[in-house]
């Protein structure tokens, strides 16, 4: 069975002031019944952790290198040594600003692992692409380069963000979220085998919020959830907790 997971990234959001909404999160779910991750700016990492309790911290992007000459990048290892255990890969903001190519998702992911950490990897359609009907044949190329062999439910979560849905306040249809989850669903049965397949947790992202997130987890093979703007406010990503934790 997937892990049910609430997951949030900070994006470029926050200094240490705001690790009190950490705080305010874990008084609030001192022991969540579903994952809860929060991916912030690596400069938090560490004072996150020192103080998120059962919360698990990630970084939101690692050098596929372990070490080296790459000024401003971040390896596998410090994340790991700072005190995350996940890491977000691919996100469609890091592709779209950092021209990042699925193979190079798939060496980032690789270095997570080898470091220790679950590797997030982000995939989903611009809205030129789904306007197109192109949907699933992006996702699918997406997943099949992205995703390294190897990759388990333990080590791998694959989350499902269209890119016009990131940041907008708009969401795909239900329906059109449950036609891309079968999609995934269906897609890792065929090349990791379908026991394997049934351990994945697929995330939905993409502007969800508390008054959406109940209806998105009722559909079936979405996980839970990666929230961006939503997580960053305790009033916010805990009522999106609990509506997982409902389920
Ligand atoms: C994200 O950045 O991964 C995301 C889903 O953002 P938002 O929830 O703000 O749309």
């Amino acid at each position: 069975m997937a892990r049910k997971i609430a997951a949030g990234n900070w994006k470029m959001n926050g200094t240490r002031a705001a690790l009190a909404e950490v705080e305010a999160l874990v008084n609030a779910h001192p022991a969540p019944r579903v994952g809860v991750i929060l991916c912030p700016p690596a400069t938090l990492i560490c004072a996150m952790k020192a103080i998120a309790g059962p919360i698990a911290v990630g970084g939101q992007d690692c050098h596929a290198e372990p070490s080296g000459a790459h000024t401003g990048d971040i390896s596998a290892q410090q994340l790991c040594d700072a005190g995350a255990s996940y890491v977000i890969l691919g996100h469609s903001e890091r592709r779209a600003d950092h021209a990042e190519t699925d193979p190079q998702v798939e060496a980032k992911a690789q270095a997570a692992w080898a470091a220790g950490l679950q590797a997030v990897i982000c995939i989903g359609e611009t809205e030129t692409e789904r306007d197109a009907g192109t949907t699933l044949a992006v996702i699918g190329e997406q997943l099949s380069a992205s995703v390294p062999e190897g990759a388990t439910g333990a080590n791998t979560i694959i989350a499902y963000e269209p890119v016009w849905a990131i940041g907008t306040g708009r969401t795909p249809t239900l329906a059109q979220i449950a036609e891309v989850h079968d999609f995934l669903r269906a897609e890792l049965a065929e090349r990791f085998g379908a026991d394997q397949a049934t351990e994945f947790s697929l995330l939905y992202g993409g502007s969800v919020k508390p008054s959406n997130a109940a209806e998105i987890f009722q559909v079936a093979n979405v996980d839970g959830a990666l929230v961006g703007g939503a997580s960053l406010k305790a009033a916010d990503f805990g009522p999106i907790i609990a509506a997982l934790e409902s389920i």
